[in-house]
């Protein structure tokens, strides 16, 4: 008997309807003689939805109370999946994070599993229930609070529980056949990849590719548990997610790019006319830290002799561009620097791929595809298997489009299509 994991996303159990079709596929795979565990996310866009509601009472919600409101989201579709499940003539039993043995540290928001203590979902299991648990959250081993774990965290509980009951199978249901070379939504040409290596899918997820949550892929990776993404509205074999997708026999070659990510998340601050001297940088990246942002690119332009000053950019999460600007306002007098900017109009699109580490050219073509498609680069960074370049967020689309083209990824047949979810 083997123990298989599923996670469910928003636009699997959108509506009541989904939710029984859902249901159907868990029992079928129950019957086919599995132990089942099923990891669900909010309903359609409820995530989204609660976070406008909140935002419309507070602009700055406290992080503890956000997430005890975000998490009300999972309880409802585990819930209402066990109903489903109950209704087929199965056992079923919903589980929240907290009591799923989910432990994290206390960042509200953003927290990082620690420990998982499923000791619920084994006896559940061989009870021979479904265990139905809600994906996203958590609780503090310290405050006790509940947590959640970011968006599209959902993934990342489904990997945690898997490795924790050596599941044989952690699989990724979604609104998409699996990973494609770029995002469906914008890119109808799209291919398919049928096996990707855990590094390039970490890269893929950082820059942007919200498939799957970037933690799933590293928690996936340290336990080397494979990953299969699939659709829940099909029954086409999806994408695995291995540690070696080329090795001898599986007839698949290196390709040099994978995929094309982007990214519209981002936001870019400027710390214009800082003095050129030693330990600048070093304060206003050690404002930042404390305030616990997440930096992504930098780049510091040459001082102009004149002044004897320099700017500095970068680029970071657009959620937390408040708390940034009000970090380094208050830094101003100490640090010296004469001015802000703020924009949040640009876009990162990222070439990803582990075959680049052995071709030269692969930049020189992205730069040329970008320059013909009529596209400004305002800021590079590379890593051993990607380059990265923000544009204005207007030009992302026709970015993408033109570097999945410059590189032959674009399929002869359409073969990517998106069965659901509003892409939000
Ligand atoms: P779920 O609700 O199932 O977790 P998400 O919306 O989080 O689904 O993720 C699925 C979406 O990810 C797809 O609908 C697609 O628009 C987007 N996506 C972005 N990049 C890719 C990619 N490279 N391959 C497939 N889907 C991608
Ligand atoms: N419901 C959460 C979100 O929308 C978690 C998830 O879907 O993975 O981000
Ligand atoms: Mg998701």
């Amino acid at each position: 008997m083997a123990l298989v994991v599923q996670k469910y996303g928003g636009s699997s159990v959108a509506d009541a309807s989904c939710i029984k079709r859902v249901a159907q596929r868990i029992v079928t795979t129950k019957k086919a003689g599995n132990d089942v565990v099923v990891i669900v996310s909010a309903m359609g866009d409820t995530t989204d939805e609660l976070l406008d509601l909140a935002e419309q009472v507070s602009p700055l919600p406290p992080g503890r109370e956000l997430d005890m409101l975000l998490t009300s989201g999972e309880r409802i579709s585990m819930a209402l999946l066990a109903m489903a499940i109950a209704n087929l003539g199965h056992e079923a039993r919903s589980f929240t994070g907290s009591q799923a043995g989910v432990i994290t540290d206390s960042t509200h928001g953003k927290a990082r599993i620690i420990d998982v203590t499923p000791s619920r979902i084994r006896e559940a299991l061989d009870l021979g229930h479904i265990a139905i648990v809600a994906g996203f959250q958590g609780v503090s081993q310290d405050t006790k609070d509940i947590t959640t774990l970011g968006r599209g965290g959902s993934d990342t509980t489904a990997v945690a529980l898997a490795a924790a009951l050596r599941a044989d199978v952690c699989e990724i249901y979604t609104d998409v056949d699996g990973v494609f070379t770029a995002d469906p939504r914008i890119v109808p040409t799209a291919r398919k990849i049928p096996r990707i290596s855990y590094d390039e899918m970490m890269e893929m997820a950082a820059c942007g590719a919200k498939i799957l949550h970037l933690r799933c892929v590293e928690y996936a990776r340290r336990f080397d548990l494979p990953i299969h993404v699939r659709s829940s509205f099909s029954t086409k074999e999806g994408t695995w997610v291995v540690s070696d997708p080329y090795t001898e026999g599986t007839e698949m070659e290196q390709p040099i790019i994978s995929g094309v990510a982007h990214d519209r998340s981002e936001a870019k601050i400027t710390v214009v006319g800082v003095p050129d001297k030693v330990g600048e940088a070093a304060a206003i990246f050690k404002t930042l830290a404390d305030a616990e942002i997440n930096i992504d690119m930098i780049v510091q332009n040459v001082s102009a002799a004149a002044t004897g000053r320099t700017d500095i950019s970068f680029t970071l999460p657009t959620a937390d561009s408040s708390t940034a600007l009000a970090a380094l306002k208050k830094v101003q007098g100490a640090i010296g620097y004469e001015s802000l900017l703020f924009d949040d109009q640009i876009g990162k699109v990222s070439l990803v791929g582990a075959g680049m580490r052995s071709h030269p050219g692969v930049t020189a073509t992205f730069f040329a595809a970008l320059a013909d498609a009529g596209v400004n680069i305002e800021m590079i960074s590379t890593s051993e298997i990607r380059i990265s370049v923000i544009v204005e967020q207007d030009e992302v689309d026709a970015a993408v489009a033109a570097a999945h083209r410059a590189f032959d990824l674009d399929a002869d047949q359409v073969e990517a299509v998106v069965y659901g979810g509003s892409g939000r």
